[in-house]
C-alpha cells in the first residue's frame, strides 16, 4: 500500500539465514541435491508459522513440502510473488529458510526442468550477431516523447 499519514515503518534487519552455495548449471540431480544443500528442509514440522508470517500470502509451508517431494514446478509458481523479505525465516522452528529453499528450487526448475521456448536460441544468436544494433542505436537517441510515439506505432 502507499505510505499514509500516521503510518509507522520499520525496516526488518537482514536475518542471518544460511544460504547454500551452488553452481546451478553443474548440478547433476537438483532434486536430490536439495537435501545436500538444505538438509533441514525435510525437517519441517508443519507448524504453519512461515505461511502466517508471509505478507505476500504465499502458502510457504506447502511450498516447503512440495520442494521436499520434488514438485519443483509448483514451487516455482507458488513463490512467483516472493519479495525475499525473509519474514518466513526467523519464525521457523526447524531452522529452515523457506525463501532460500524456494529460490533454489525455482532456479533449478528454470535451468534443468523447463523447456526453452522455441526459437529462443535463434533469437539470442541474432542479437549477438548484431541484427538489431541499428534499431537499438536509434532508440537510445530518442527523447521520451519520441519513444512514446514510437511505442504507440508498434503496438
Ligand atoms: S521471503 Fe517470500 S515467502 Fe518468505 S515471507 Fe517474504 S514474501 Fe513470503
Ligand atoms: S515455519 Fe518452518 S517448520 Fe513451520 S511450517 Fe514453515 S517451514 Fe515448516
Amino acid at each position: 500500500m502507499a505510505v499514509q499519514d500516521g503510518m509507522s515503518i520499520t525496516m526488518m534487519p537482514p536475518f542471518p539465514a544460511r544460504k547454500a552455495t551452488y553452481d546451478m548449471q553443474t548440478l547433476k540431480d537438483p532434486k536430490q541435491d536439495l537435501f545436500n544443500l538444505y538438509p533441514e528442509a525435510p525437517l519441517c514440522r508443519n507448524c504453519n508459522a512461515c505461511t502466517e508470517a508471509c505478507p505476500q500470502k504465499i502458502d510457504v509451508r506447502e511450498g516447503v513440502w512440495k520442494a521436499v517431494f520434488g514438485d519443483f514446478k509448483s514451487v516455482s509458481e507458488m513463490f512467483m510473488d516472493c519479495v525475499m523479505c525473509g519474514m518466513c525465516t526467523p519464525v521457523c522452528i526447524a531452522d529452515i529458510a523457506p525463501n532460500l529453499v524456494a529460490l533454489y528450487v525455482s532456479r533449478a526448475q528454470g535451468a534443468h526442468f523447463t523447456e526453452k521456448p522455441l526459437g529462443l536460441d535463434a533469437r539470442i544468436k541474432e542479437i549477438q550477431d548484431g541484427r538489431f544494433d541499428d534499431e537499438w542505436a536509434t532508440i537510445l537517441k530518442m527523447t521520451e516523447k519520441e519513444l512514446a510515439d514510437h511505442c504507440a506505432t508498434v503496438k
